[in-house]
């Protein structure tokens, strides 16, 4: 079918949700045009999730040498490369990086490197080849990016987690800044890698949208590996001392010196200057753009998925609304996103993994909840001599005995929670839980043996 625009689809932005909804599109028989500025595969995989995941890999190795003595290992002149690490993942990043780009080609879409701005609703301006292209329909998926604190004097001498992937050097000492996801990641892989680290956070409670006993033991493992942790404390001021060594001055009046000044205060939706005001696409205040369940704008012929919605902002949520929009709009069936029993993991170490609901969240929306949980050393950790040790936990409602949340800190509790979370969703009861046979030894077997309610004390 002929139409007047040169594209069906344009998508701006060629991360998780921009890929998906582009290459599904496409196979539906629609002519895509997907613009990137930066490197096609966006933020998980060129400096978010899959870069993590290896330093964290490589952080646990830390741990492991010393673990492995139990065991009857001895290993001697242990040495840590930081470069070698850094080239090793730089050559994982650009083969799937290959691999993001044959898809995209393979399915037919044409892709361009190049910022991309709006000029009006058809209409996309590309700054590197200086011309405007149209398109019926637009896609933003432009993502978010980490922001530091302009409030605070010195603040540029800090990095994001955008630079810590490509650091020079592994520094002897790292303060970071924050009490989410990143700051909890990134303080557990320095430390595993050798650093002196400190987590400054202005809250009470790490990882505050968690369970309360999840954050609980996470500050707890933190401190366990000798993690400094200060709360309810800001930064003031950065000073630069010479050399590669900065002095963070706290609001508590103390400092603390460094070679590393590590941001990890959150991210913010990537919408400015992209034009959205020419083409009426409205913002909130956190200049996120806002679109109804089936990701529209209030264009509409302009739909936005992924982090620069700030619904939920992780890569299989921006995948599943990048799917659902190519659904709807170039396959003639309407498909939204369902964002219940969403399972997340924290790579701490130990990690987090968890799903639906915390106990505080079930018990404004249930009249009676049962607790079931957990804390244990585990197996492994008995001949390691460490003290590590695992959280598991069960909100089940009292009334209908369904499993509402699962909440795990230990080893591989981001795999255990993949499957834990097929089960919570499908709204299996306690019960059911409970008719599973143990599988021994195995720490996952707790999840099936938890017979005691808790009782707590309030
Ligand atoms: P988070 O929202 O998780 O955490 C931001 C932290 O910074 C919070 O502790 C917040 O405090 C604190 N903070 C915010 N503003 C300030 C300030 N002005 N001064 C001091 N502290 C401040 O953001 P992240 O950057 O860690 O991660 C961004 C998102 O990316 C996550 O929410 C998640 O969706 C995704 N992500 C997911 C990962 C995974 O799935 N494993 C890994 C990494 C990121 P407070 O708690 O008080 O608000």
């Amino acid at each position: 079918m002929m139409t007047k625009f040169d594209y069906d689809l344009f998508t701006i932005g060629a991360g998780s949700g921009g890929v998906r909804a582009s290459r599904l599109a496409a196979s539906y028989g629609a002519r895509v045009g997907v613009a990137e500025e930066y490197r096609v595969g966006g933020t998980c995989v060129i400096r978010g999730c899959v870069p993590k995941k290896f330093l964290v890999y490589a952080s646990e190795y830390g741990h492991g040498f010393n673990d492995a003595r139990g065991y009857g290992w001895t290993a001697e002149n242990i040495r840590f490369d930081w470069t070698k690490l850094i080239e090793n993942k730089d050559d994982e990043i650009d083969r799937l990086n290959g691999i993001y780009i044959k898809n995209l080609k393979n399915a037919g879409a044409e892709i361009f490197q190049s910022r991309a701005v709006l000029k009006n609703k058809h209409t996309v301006h590309l700054e590197a080849e200086g011309r405007n292209v149209t398109a019926e329909k637009i896609l933003i998926a432009t993502g978010g990016a980490p922001w530091t604190d302009e409030n605070v004097p010195g603040h540029d001498l800090g990095i994001t987690s955008n630079e810590a992937f490509h650091l020079d050097k592994l520094p002897k000492h790292v303060v970071v800044a924050g009490g989410g996801y990143i700051a909890i990641e990134f303080a557990c892989i320095f430390k595993g890698l050798g650093c002196d680290v400190c987590l400054v956070y202005r809250g009470e409670d790490i990882l505050r949208y968690f369970d309360t006993d999840v954050s609980v033991q996470v500050h707890s493992e933190l401190k366990r590996q000798g993690i400094r942790v200060i709360t309810q404390t800001t930064f003031e001021k950065i000073e630069d001392l010479g050399g590669d060594q900065k002095r963070v001055h706290l609001s508590s009046g103390s400092h603390i010196d460094t070679g590393l000044v590590f941001w990890a205060v959150g991210r913010k939706p990537s919408t400015d200057g992209l034009g959205l005001d020419t083409a009426g696409v409205e913002v909130d205040k956190k200049g996120a753009i806002v679109v109804d369940e089936y990701s529209k704008t209030s264009t509409d012929n302009i739909f936005a998925v992924g982090d620069v919605t700030d619904r939920v902002n992780l890569t299989p949520v921006a995948i599943r609304e990048g799917a659902a929009f190519a659904e709807t709009e170039f396959n003639n069936n309407p498909s939204k996103m369902d964002y219940t029993f969403i399972p997340k993991a924290v790579f701490s170490q130990p990690p987090v993994g968890s799903v639906g609901y915390a106990e505080h969240e079930a018990r404004a929306e249930f009249k009676n909840i049962d607790i079931y949980k957990t804390n244990f050393r585990a197996m492994k950790n008995m001949l390691t001599g460490s003290e590590e040790r695992v959280l598991m936990k069960l909100v089940v409602d009292g009334d209908t005995d369904k499993v509402l949340g699962c909440h795990i800190v230990g080893a591989e509790a981001g795999e255990m929670i993949q499957c834990i979370a097929i089960a919570v969703k499908a709204g299996l009861t306690k019960v059911q839980f409970d008719e599973t046979v143990a599988l021994h030894p195995t720490i996952a077997e707790e999840l099936v043996t938890m017979k005691e309610k808790f009782v707590p004390n309030f």
